[in-house]
């Protein structure tokens, strides 16, 4: 296994429509154990293949029991309610946007063997489900926040706002 490099905003990799993965072979099985450890590296929940110069159609999430969910090909089938709160990005780093998204995401995918499967989460897990397969069709969580902030930005918001309550 090896670290890959994250690309960041900017990089045409991102902006790009990935290609459906056709061989579930070694290549294929070499790609989730980097991208597995490329994400485990970076300290993020989910990392999509163009992050790492990848245009094949793989994520891979890390879920709130900290498993991480390989996705082969993935397309959401289902979502439910909603759900608003910071969002970031590794490949846009220090800088996170509010953005809504649904609460509950179903998502439909291939395992590394070529298996078709489903997988359901909610909250972060949901969230990353969506924002990772946006990365596949080349688009950016940036898109939808009104305006991107820093951390400390976003502290020096939310002090202001308890200060008010
Ligand atoms: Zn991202």
């Amino acid at each position: 296994m090896a670290l890959r490099k994250i690309l960041t905003q900017g990089d045409p990799a991102l902006a790009k429509t990935c290609r459906p993965v056709e061989k579930f072979d070694r290549k294929l099985h070499w790609l989730l154990d980097d991208m597995k450890e490329t994400l485990a590296n970076a300290g993020g929940v989910g990392l999509a293949a163009p992050q790492i110069g990848i245009l094949r159609r793989v994520v891979v999430v890390e879920d709130a029991e900290e498993n991480m969910i390989e996705l082969v090909n993935p397309v959401i089938v289902d979502q439910s309610g909603e759900q608003e709160g910071w969002e970031g990005c590794l490949s846009v780093p220090g800088k996170y946007g509010w953005v809504e998204r649904p609460n509950v995401v179903t998502v439909r995918a291939q395992d590394r063997e070529g298996k078709f499967f489903e997988v359901t989460g909610e909250e972060l897990t949901a969230r990353c489900f969506c924002h990772e397969l946006e990365h596949l069709d080349g688009h950016l969580f940036v898109e939808h926040a009104d305006e991107l902030y820093t951390p400390e930005e976003i502290d020096a918001m939310e002090a202001e706002e308890e200060s008010k309550e």
